[in-house]
């Protein structure tokens, strides 16, 4: 993953990218929220064929940025309740500990 466009010039185009919306995050400008952009995203990810030019891309605040790139690449939580809470228990009703496996109770 990566720009194509490096160093000096590649600072450039990303600021005037990201003026283009005023610094301002699209996809959260578009549900009514302001939020500023840190992030100028691919819609096509390069890594996809994507192509590096000024339609191609948006302005994403880093939560849009990580929602949207876990959208194009497919990691966009497929297993419901991933994770732990904050007690380290898993949240997933299908772990053992969850269905009672551990225990005896299965
Ligand atoms: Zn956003």
């Amino acid at each position: 993953m990566g720009e194509r466009i490096r160093g000096s010039a590649g600072v450039k185009l990303r600021k005037r990218r990201l003026a283009r919306t005023g610094g301002l995050c699209e996809r959260c400008g578009k549900a009514g929220r302001v939020r500023l952009a840190t992030r100028v995203d691919h819609i096509k990810p390069l890594a996809l064929g994507g192509e590096d030019v000024d339609e191609n891309t948006r302005n994403l605040c880093e939560p849009c940025h990580l929602d949207v790139t876990a959208e194009q690449f497919g990691h966009a939580s497929p297993i419901e309740g991933r994770g732990v809470d904050r007690s380290g228990r898993p949240t997933s009703p299908d772990h053992p500990w969850n269905r009672g496996v551990i225990g005896g109770a299965a």
